[in-house]
């Protein structure tokens, strides 16, 4: 036996291949990202769209180099999903691995046992104490796809329900599921029936407790659509794109408590909040919550396409064989980024990164919060902060969405090379879900270049 401590953040640190630091050389977007624009436009549909129209040459740890050789600071991570950085080195080395193994058989034809880990390691990590089980997909729709139908076959009933402000995705019913019609649904029905959008709990602007904002949820939800119809309610812990809405203490365990009563499947979106963002592996966690059925997607594979529902057993064995799969869901190189991704989460100790990212945005957040009063909230939990904006002289009375201030502050950090995203229903709630690799120093130049945009503002 050995007394010297193994010092497990030293002997992981991670070797970057991009300097850790922002450097504009060009106009952005420069000139070679303008040809690649150009070329786009004649060849790529119009309604994809690019926040950022550089074009990016590579990546790595918390930075991103365009084809003109300028580095921006990421704090969007491709909304929250190189979670572990940019081309991380444990996750590079799984995937490339694999590649050179097996790199298709369909799990549903012959099967591997990359899948089988992936599923043991959801097992272990989503929230809940009892035994789980997984279907592996590739994206989040999808994932949200399967967890209505898993859902609908265990309990026999046809309505889903979700909260104001939520974002599920793009398919069919996904979109039926967004509290945003423009700009994912209009023109693009019909929409799939069936789908209820109840209150959600939004302290900021509702004032109520937990308890009072569930009592409300629950009064919807027996009155316009009844229990008894009721195949599951959806919910995200932290509301991803509807501006990283934290529900009042106590509001998720009353709902999950009235969906145990009536036999209502409760399923946490955890696309985005999830897979170690928040300084827990899941945000449920954070609110006493334990769904039935938990969701990953975004961070889980370091990059790579990959989702999973999640869930007690006797829900997710309800589905006939068959019923549940897809060619490329559960790809072995994705499998094998996503086993990678849990490595880093544990021997780099990035659950203690989430929350040392999270007190270094608060400290430099709350100071700009008592110079500008358009910041009207700072939100969020460990690498999923928020700033709500209002207008000026609005905080303490009507609140009134800025989401002018929003646009010319991303518009001004994408020309000093940091790159800020927004959310919110009313687009005025600036984001940050940066990799869990970016350093205190990476933060704090930031919030320098937030400091002077809002300055700009006057
Ligand atoms: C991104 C997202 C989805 C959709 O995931 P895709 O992989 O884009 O299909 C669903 N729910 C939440 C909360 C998300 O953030």
């Amino acid at each position: 036996m050995t007394d010297t401590p193994i010092d497990v953040q030293t002997a992981a640190a991670p070797v970057y291949t991009v300097p850790q630091e922002r450097n504009v050389v060009t106009a952005v977007p420069g000139p070679k990202s303008l040809e690649l624009q150009a070329r786009r436009s004649k060849v790529v549909s119009a309604g994809v769209s690019s926040a950022l129209p550089v074009y990016i040459e590579r990546a790595n740890g918390a930075i991103l180099v365009d084809v003109d050789g300028n580095r921006f600071v990421d704090f969007g991570a491709g909304i929250g999903v190189t979670t572990v950085g940019h081309t991380e080195q444990r996750v590079v080395a799984a995937a490339a691995d694999q590649l050179h193994d097996v790199i298709h058989t369909l799990f549903t034809i012959t099967p591997y046992e990359e899948y089988v880990r992936v599923a043991e390691l959801l097992a272990e990590h989503t929230p809940g104490n009892w035994e789980k089980k997984s279907v592996l997909v590739n994206s989040g729709a999808e994932a949200v796809e399967n967890g209505v139908k898993i859902a609908r076959k265990f309990t026999g009933r046809r309505a889903v329900a979700v909260l104001d402000h939520a974002y599920h995705g793009r398919t069919n019913l996904t979109m039926a599921m967004n509290y945003k019609a423009m700009p994912y649904a209009t023109g693009f029905g019909p929409l799939a029936g069936d789908v209820y959008h109840a209150p959600n709990s939004y302290p900021y602007r509702d004032g109520l407790s937990g308890a009072d904002a569930a009592a409300r949820t629950v009064a919807y939800l027996e009155k316009v659509v009844g229990a008894s119809d009721l195949a599951c309610l959806v919910v995200e812990p932290i509301q991803g794109e509807g501006g990283f809405v934290v529900p009042a203490d106590g509001f998720l365990p009353a709902l999950q408590a009235w969906c145990t009563e009536n036999g209502v499947v409760m399923i946490a979106d955890e696309i985005q909040s999830g897979m170690a963002r928040t300084g827990r592996y899941y945000a449920s966690e954070h609110f006493g919550w334990e769904p039935d059925l938990v969701l990953s997607a975004k961070g889980i594979a370091g990059g790579l396409p990959l989702a999973a529902v999640t869930g007690r057993a006797e829900i997710m064995d309800a589905s006939q064989p068959g019923g549940l799969g897809g060619t490329f869901g559960g790809n072995p190189v994705a499998c094998a980024a996503a086993i990678a991704v849990f490595e880093s989460i544990d021997e780099n100790g990035l659950l203690a990164e989430g929350q040392r990212i999270e007190a270094t945005f608060r400290a430099g957040l709350e100071k700009l919060a008592r110079r500008y009063d358009i910041i009207g909230e700072i939100r969020g939990k460990g690498a999923m902060i928020a700033l709500e904006f209002v207008q000026p002289g609005t905080a303490e009375t009507t609140k009134a969405p800025n989401a002018e201030a929003v646009t010319a502050i991303i518009a001004y950090a994408a020309q000093h090379g940091v790159l800020f995203l927004n959310a919110g229903t009313y687009g005025n709630v600036l984001r940050f879900l940066p990799s869990l690799a970016v350093s205190d120093a990476l933060i704090e130049d930031g919030l320098r270049v937030l400091d002077d945009a809002l300055a700009t503002l006057g």
